[in-house]
């Protein structure tokens, strides 16, 4: 297992000063940065470069994360849509092979967060989902980039709530590149319990997003770490286990994750630099 963190922990938007990053959270004890992969598209190659350079020099890996917008949902009954959709994702994943990036997470297989203000037709989106993958497997492995799914809660999409619907889309994508990505914080709403739904995925499992119930970082609420620990062992996990905690109040970020209160305990960028290196060899020793 390797272990990792989202840069949007100390961040208000879903850009920032990558290079900056590398540095930080090799020096608290990380393996991994995850990226908010939307941002990626937007670099220069020089920029893209440097991104690059620091996250060698730091000997870190980069992972990249994504909910579609609406305007670019691969999964739209408008193919005018999923084609955006697409060719925003080919652009990503040529961003991410610059910057030797080998994994993209998150809602790829349509968009986020739904509008429940539409009506909800989950077989033709399940369709579309299948096929917009399917078309887009290859052009991702070439670039060195796994696709992995992320599960996610109810409120904020319906295609897969558990890690059984994620393993059973995933099967009917039926590609090598395509697999399963959990997150215990969606998990802690949707499972009967977290070690079971880990077992469930088993060896499509990918990636793994990992936090408290109310994204604090790890160790400071009731998630089952050693249950979850105990699950990864059995289904012998390789693979990145990114904590995603958001803390802060404020900015896109702050509104798109509903932080309503601050959850740092007020905490500067010392404090919360110390909270996540705390948090990580807590995990390690939960997991390891
Ligand atoms: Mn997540």
């Amino acid at each position: 297992m390797k272990f990792g963190t989202y840069f949007a922990y100390w961040e208000q938007e879903w850009d920032a000063d990558y290079p900056y990053y590398c540095d930080k959270v090799a020096r608290l004890g990380f393996d991994i940065l995850e990226l908010g992969a939307g941002a990626l598209v937007g670099l220069s190659d020089s920029e893209l470069s440097r991104v690059k350079s620091a996250a060698r020099d730091a000997g870190i890996s980069l992972t990249g994360c994504i909910g579609l917008p609406a305007a670019f949902d691969v999964s739209s009954a408008d193919k005018s849509v999923r084609d955006n959709g697409l060719d925003l994702l080919r652009r990503i994943l040529t961003a991410m092979s610059k910057i030797d990036a080998t994994v993209l997470g998150g809602i790829i297989y349509a968009y986020w967060p739904v509008d429940y203000g539409k009506p909800v037709d989950k077989p033709s989106v399940r369709a579309r989902a299948i096929e917009s993958m399917l078309s887009i497997a290859d052009f991702a492995r070439e670039n060195g980039v796994l696709l992995v799914l992320e599960t996610v809660n109810r409120f904020e999409h319906f295609l897969i709530n558990t890690s059984e619907e994620a393993v059973q889309l995933v099967k009917d994508i039926g590609h090598p590149n395509v697999k399963v990505m959990l997150d215990c914080f969606h998990m802690n709403i949707e499972e009967d319990f977290l070690g079971d739904a880990i077992r469930t995925a088993g060896k499509y499992l990918g990636h793994f997003h990992i936090g408290e119930c109310n994204r604090k970082v790890p160790g400071k609420g009731h998630m089952p770490w050693e249950e979850m620990g105990y699950a990864l062992r059995d289904i012998n996990y390789g693979g990145g286990v990114v904590m995603e905690p958001f803390v802060k109040m404020g900015g896109t970020v702050g509104s798109d994750i509903k932080v309503w209160h601050d959850l740092s305990g007020g905490a500067d960028e010392k404090k919360m630099d110390e909270d996540i290196a705390e948090a990580l060899r807590f995990v390690r020793s939960k997991f390891a």
